[in-house]
C-alpha cells in the first residue's frame, strides 16, 4: 500500500488532560507535511457542535462516541487520515467504533489522575472533582476502562510530547499508513483550529505550563 491511498483513523483515548489534543495537533501537522488529507475530531470541539446538548451520562457519552465514529468512518473511507480524540471511557463503545471504521489505530494516552491533578489542571476541574464539588468526572468518580490491546500506549507521565509523537509515527509506519516516521515539523506549530488547545496572538499552539 502506498502512503495516502488508504484512509485510516487514529483514535486517542484517555483521561481529560492526558495529552490527547496535544498529540493530535502535532500529528495533524506531521500528516499534512506528508501531503495526506487530514481532519481532527476533537472531543471538546465535537461537543460544541455535532454533539451539542449531550451530557456525561453513560448513554450520552456513548451517543457522542458513536457520532464521532460515524463521521470518522465517512472520512476514512474517503481517504482521509482522521484523528479522533474524545475521552471515550467505555471499551465496548470504542470497539464498536473500531468495528465500524476498520482501519483503526487505537492509542491509549496514559497518565494518572494524580499526575494530571497535580501538574496539568489549568481549569481546576480535577481538584473540584476530587473534592466532590463536581460529579461524574472520568477517572475520579466515573469509569475509565483502559484499552487492553491498543495498537499503542503512550505514557505521557514519563515522556515528553515529542517522544509520544515519535511512537505514534512509528506505529503508523509499521501499519503501512505512512512511509517515513521521521518527524518533519520542528518548533512552534500553527494552530489547526480544530482542537481546544490555547492559541497565541501569532496563531500558534500555546505552550502550557
Ligand atoms: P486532553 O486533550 O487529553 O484533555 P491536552 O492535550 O489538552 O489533554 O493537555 C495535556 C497536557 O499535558 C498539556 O499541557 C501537555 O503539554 C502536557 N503533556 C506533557 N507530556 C505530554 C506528552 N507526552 N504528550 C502529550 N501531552 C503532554
Amino acid at each position: 500500500m502506498t502512503q495516502g491511498e488508504k484512509g485510516f483513523t487514529v483514535w486517542f483515548t484517555g483521561l481529560s488532560g492526558s495529552g490527547k489534543s496535544t498529540i493530535a495537533e502535532m500529528l495533524y501537522h506531521e500528516l499534512k507535511a506528508r501531503h495526506l488529507k487530514t481532519e481532527i475530531l476533537d472531543g471538546d470541539e465535537v461537543r460544541k457542535n455535532l454533539s451539542k446538548g449531550l451530557g456525561f451520562s453513560k448513554e450520552d457519552r456513548d451517543t457522542n462516541i458513536l457520532r464521532i465514529a460515524f463521521v470518522a468512518d465517512l472520512l476514512t473511507r474517503n481517504g482521509v487520515a482522521t484523528i479522533c480524540c474524545p475521552i471515550s471511557p467505555y471499551k465496548e463503545t470504542r470497539d464498536a467504533a473500531r468495528a465500524q471504521i476498520g482501519e483503526f489505530v487505537e492509542v491509549h494516552v496514559d497518565a494518572s489522575v494524580a499526575e494530571i491533578a497535580e501538574h496539568r489542571d489549568p481549569k481546576g476541574l480535577y481538584k473540584k472533582a476530587l473534592a466532590g464539588e463536581i460529579t461524574g468526572f472520568t477517572g475520579v468518580d466515573d469509569p475509565y476502562e483502559a484499552p487492553e490491546n491498543p495498537e499503542l500506549r503512550i505514557d505521557t507521565e514519563s515522556e515528553d510530547p515529542e517522544a509520544s509523537l515519535g511512537h505514534v509515527l512509528d506505529t503508523l509506519k509499521s501499519h503501512g499508513y505512512i512511509d517515513d516516521a521521521t518527524p518533519m515539523i520542528e518548533g512552534d506549530r500553527v494552530h489547526s483550529g480544530l482542537t481546544d488547545l490555547r492559541v497565541t496572538d501569532t496563531g500558534h499552539v500555546a505552550k502550557e505550563a
